[in-house]
């Protein structure tokens, strides 16, 4: 473990993924800290891992050379067939669940990686443990786990780790104070200003004055380009109450994301609220996150207790009147798989849908405008369209500019830093932060850059050329999986090349026809089966506990 000698005594942080050039997928950070050793007098290094995401988009990265795509970390983790790593990570934290954030575990235990112990909430663990038995992943992969709240202090050598409940769109979000010594940085993950929630509690920001102050505040730049305050859940369930009351004799559907367990609280509350049993159709991407919840232990039903809320695969379904209810479903996206998109064409009996429903659709950006699209041509045309533009029941998960500096002003940090960001919004991000007063970065702090962080200011200290690890899996005939990965250099794909890198001029001179019949379509027929694979057997086991009633099926 003892460290270059050269390398300065410190705190050092290393964004590795979502520090991206276009996009904001594959959260990961790695934060170390370089230390003497009272006995020996050597410097010895202490790393730990902060969130391992994945690409969300893997099409994006090489033309789709591969189903998975996750940040590097074989200079921090033993990587079968890579170099010993140097200094190996002494434990991973993660912020919360969301796939961007922990799906690269699941990828570097395919590869046979040894993950060290894991620190985060009991929501984030279960939701974890439950995508591991999902992928089939044997328990004897899986790393030790440890369940820690809001308030504990973890050591990690000469480092110490605090916890911070964050809000965000799920339960179980986690910002982090890292320190060694008298030097701290707060990581803020995905986080915004709401302390109101329907679900379990909000973020406190009195406990950010508890910190006093750190060097560097690493934060969440995805929405900071936006004015005001992202939505809260209080003002949505506000705006669902009243479009539920005056709607009382007509069938409402609202149109929900299927990961945004936070929404799905208020909405469901302002159902009980306005006195409506509410059916859930969510597919079984929301099933997924509602067990996840249920396995954590929120209970929607035990909170609403004044109404039915029942999924509509259950036998309780039938006593449900569509006219005096809510129905919950998804697609706002216009995903075709999405139950209400299937509804809309004709492709879903799961409920009922009426002539006259008023569907309620938080439609913003690009995405849920497709559904707009769909509602235009598949709705009956006495459908009424409720959406974003008529009503406040949009709200990001993510801190836009008030957000940031509401929770700035709490956690008092010198310097401010982008993450989760392109660098279009780590460049409006940086603008918002100096009119607000604080020191920024002097160059966008992408993957792969070193950033040192002392009582004297934060600099940019090494940049080193990110790397990638693409993985394919492909199913063998006795129905196992068996997983391939090589290591990728950047392509561009964390900071804007001059002039593309050797690898990257290579694969733009291929022979485009080559790469789309040689590669992608190997790719996509290996993808469509892992797919359908993973589907049959989520939705198995989630109709399974439908069935044994350990669902909202009550
Ligand atoms: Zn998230
Ligand atoms: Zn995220």
């Amino acid at each position: 473990m003892s460290a270059n000698q050269a390398e300065q005594k410190g705190l050092f942080w290393t964004p590795k993924g979502g520090n991206n050039a276009d996009t904001i997928w594959a959260s990961c950070h790695v934060f170390s800290s370089v230390a003497e050793n009272k006995e020996t007098g050597q410097l010895e290094k202490t790393s730990i891992i902060v969130d391992m995401g994945q690409n969300e988009m893997p099409h994006e990265f090489l033309n789709g050379a591969f189903q998975k795509v996750v940040p590097a970390l074989d200079d921090c983790l033993s990587v079968p067939g890579e170099k010993k790593p140097e200094n190996e990570a002494q434990a991973i934290f993660l912020t919360h669940s969301h796939s961007d954030h922990i799906a690269g575990i699941f990828e570097y235990l395919h590869m046979g990686v040894k993950l060290p112990e894991i620190y985060a909430s009991e929501y984030t663990i279960k939701s974890l443990q439950k995508e591991l038995l999902d992928k089939g992943i044997k328990r004897d992969q899986w790393p030790e786990m440890k369940t820690v709240e809001a308030g504990d202090k973890i050591t990690i050598n000469d480092m110490t780790v605090e916890p911070f409940t964050a809000s965000h769109s799920i339960p179980g979000c986690f910002s982090f104070k890292i320190s060694n010594g008298d030097t701290s940085i707060f990581h803020s993950g995905d986080t915004k200003a709401d302390e109101t929630s329907f679900l379990g509690k909000g973020v406190d920001m009195s406990s950010y004055d508890k910190i006093g102050g750190v060097e560097l505040m690493t934060f969440d730049a995805t929405a900071t380009h936006m004015k005001g305050h992202a939505t809260y859940e209080a003002e949505i369930f506000e705006s669902y109450r009243q479009l539920f009351e005056e709607n009382p004799d007509r069938q409402v559907i609202a149109v929900l994301p299927a990961a945004h367990m936070e929404r799905l609280a208020s909405v469901i509350s302002a159902a009980a609220a306005a006195g409506k049993d509410v059916l859930i159709n969510g597919g079984a991407s929301m099933d997924s996150n509602i067990l996840a919840l249920h396995l954590a232990g929120y209970d929607l039903q035990k909170k609403c207790p004044n109404v039915r809320v029942v999924s509509a695969n259950g036998d309780k379904a039938a006593t449900i009147d569509p006219d005096k209810s809510v129905t919950i479903t998804t697609g706002i996206y216009g995903g075709g798989n999405s139950p209400f998109v299937q509804k809309l064409k004709g492709e879903n009996n799961d409920f009922v849908m009426r002539d006259n429903a008023v569907v309620i659709t938080p439609s913003i950006g690009q995405g849920p405008e497709q559904i707009n699209g769909l509602l235009e041509e598949y709705a009956p045309a006495g459908v009424t369209v409720i959406t974003a533009a008529d009503r406040e029941i949009y709200g990001s998960g993510h801190a836009q500019a008030d957000d940031f500096v509401k929770i700035a002003e709490h956690v008092h940090p010198v310097t401010v830093a982008p993450i989760h960001c392109s660098a279009k919004m780590a460049e409006s991000f940086n603008v918002l932060a100096k009119q607000n007063g604080y020191e920024t970065l002097e160059k966008r702090p992408h993957n792969g850059c070193t950033i040192s962080v002392t009582k004297d200011g934060c600099r940019i200290v090494s940049v080193r050329e990110p790397a990638w690890f693409g993985l394919n899996h492909e199913k063998q005939n006795d129905g196992s999986i068996r997983t391939s990965f090589s290591k990728e250099p950047d392509h561009g794909y964390s900071k804007e090349y001059d002039k593309p890198s050797s690898v990257h001029e290579s694969f733009l001179k291929a022979d485009q026809k080559d790469k789309n019949t040689a590669l992608q379509e190997r790719q996509e027929k290996a993808q469509k089966e892992i797919k359908a694979f993973h589907q049959k057997k989520a939705l198995n086991k989630n109709i399974a506990l439908l069935k044994q009633g350990k669902m909202y099926d009550r």
